[in-house]
């Protein structure tokens, strides 16, 4: 296992260091570098030396040493997963998927770097040819999240593909995997200073250099959306170009003429995964009138299956990531209980864990409706007509993804076209893919990650280029 920060090819230690714990346990696990602002400007200027020969590598021979990182992590799997659910909680299957949708997300980034396109343009001036192209930016800066701590943090590799280099920031809570990552890329042959991992324990002098210094040409962010509107308005005086993924508050909606046990299915194929903290995961169950209990009994029967305890259990759920998303758990259930919302489901749990929660009779007054849950928390409300649920649905500053189910086919149609959402899933929970852009509408973020068209693009400039006949 890493527990040193990587600036330049080099493992580096500090002075300083913070305790990384076990979530299920509270056992500390390791001792990590706490970094300063001093060691953040060495990585950037790692970076900046990298640049200028990573940049000009022939395309294939990046992609070559990406998808041979890619192999070295499908090989080393088991012991990758035994230290995501280590520090991070989730199952270890579970564990062991987020690793491998990795591994195919780097070999497509790393094949996506050899096609990167511009276009020549028949100008209406005969004196002159024109064509545009596309360049790496530059040095990018990510500051990344705890709740799927190797595959974001790999995400964000698309910047290598495109040419860029890297200077990583992983959250206080995970910073192991990102670690190693910098393991694979070391024993994968990228050359020194072009993936540079930082440390620190509290992230605000750190990531405030991150999206200030001139010399990062773009900002990567995966987590709040209050941190990522403090982050945008630092990189303002730098104009930094940025991709935001922040918070979501996503709806599932049940129609009337949905086929109710695929509903549940996939509501409890994503409501629980990864413990049910997924920003992309179901926060608002909008359930049909005449569906309504049916719904809601299934669910009840369902939930009562789910197991929790130690990730390195055969459970569903391991537990929470900090006391804070505790805290933040039950404060939003008491207050919608409060607020009468009757519990079908509630137990308390020791520790980090929580099992399976059921609410019924949820309504819009409740915290819970305008607030990320990020826990395994099902709240159900009642919505009468589609045009209600559509405007219930979008009733959000969020506008990340958004699911329903209707075996209507015109209604799928209408309904799709209608939901603020970056992300929509028909008939599925499971709508994401490397091949699409990921993102969100209104509060939820700029920019998308993965797409054809968008994941390389989003780390590359634009040139136009007039050449006089
Ligand atoms: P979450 O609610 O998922 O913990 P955060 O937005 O707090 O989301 O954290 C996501 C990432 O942002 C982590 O790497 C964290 O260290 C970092 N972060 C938190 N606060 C700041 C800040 N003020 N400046 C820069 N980075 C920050």
């Amino acid at each position: 296992m890493r527990t040193k920060a990587y600036i330049d090819g080099k493992w580096v230690g500090g002075k300083k260091t913070f305790k990384v714990f076990d979530p299920y346990s509270g056992k500390e696990i390791a001792k990590i570098p706490d970094l300063g602002v001093q060691d953040a400007k060495r990585a950037i200027a790692a970076a900046h030396k990298a640049f200028a020969k990573w940049s000009v590598m022939p395309a294939q021979e990046r992609s070559d040493k990406l998808v041979k990182m890619a192999c070295q992590i499908e090989k080393r799997l088991d012991e990758l997963a035994r230290i995501l659910t280590l520090e991070q909680g989730k199952p270890l299957e579970e564990a062991k998927f987020e690793i491998l949708w990795g591994v195919k997300a780097m070999k497509w980034m790393a094949e996506e770097g050899c096609r990167i396109h511009g276009y020549a343009s028949c100008d209406p001036d005969p004196d002159r040819s024109a064509i545009s192209i596309r360049q790496p930016v530059g040095v990018v800066s990510a500051i990344t999240p705890w709740n799927f701590p190797f595959y974001v943090p790999l995400k964000t590799f698309a910047a290598l593909a495109a040419g860029c280099t890297l200077v990583l920031k992983p959250a206080e809570d995970t910073p192991i995997c990102s670690l190693m990552l910098a393991d694979l890329a070391e024993e994968a042959g990228i050359p020194k200073g072009v993936f540079n991992v930082i440390t620190c324990k509290d992230p605000r002098a750190v990531g405030n250099l991150l999206a200030t210094h001139p010399i990062v040409k773009k900002v990567t962010f995966t987590g709040s959306t209050e941190v990522g509107k403090h982050l945008l308005k630092m990189g303002a005086d730098t104009i930094k170009n940025t991709t935001m993924e922040l918070g979501g508050n996503c709806p599932l909606l049940v129609f009337d003429d949905a086929d109710l046990d695929k509903a549940v299915e996939g509501a409890f194929n994503l409501k629980f995964l990864n413990n049910g903290q997924c920003c992309n995961g179901l926060n608002r169950f909008l359930v049909q009138d005449s569906v309504y209990d049916a719904f809601v009994k299934k669910c009840e029967a369902r939930a009562k299956k789910i197991t929790c305890g130690s990730g390195f259990k055969k459970v569903n759920l391991g537990p929470l990531i900090n006391e804070n998303a505790k805290k933040k758990v039950i404060r939003l259930v008491n207050d919608a209980v409060a607020k009468g919302a009757k519990p079908v489901l509630y137990s308390q749990e020791k520790g980090l864990l929580c099992s399976p929660i059921l609410l019924r009779d949820a309504n819009t007054k409740m915290a819970i409706w305008r607030e990320e849950i990020f826990g395994p928390v099902i709240a159900v409300y009642r919505f009468k007509t589609e045009e209600d649920a559509i405007r219930m649905a979008n009733d959000t500053r969020y506008g990340l993804a958004a699911y329903f189910y209707s075996e209507g086919m015109k209604r799928c149609m209408r309904v799709a076209r209608a939901l603020e959402a970056g992300i929509v899933g028909v008939n599925t929970t499971n709508a994401y893919s490397i091949t699409l852009p990921f993102g969100g509408w209104k509060e939820s973020g700029i920019g998308r990650e993965g797409g054809i068209v968008e994941s390389l693009n989003a780390y590359c400039e634009l040139k136009a280029i007039s050449f006089a006949r």
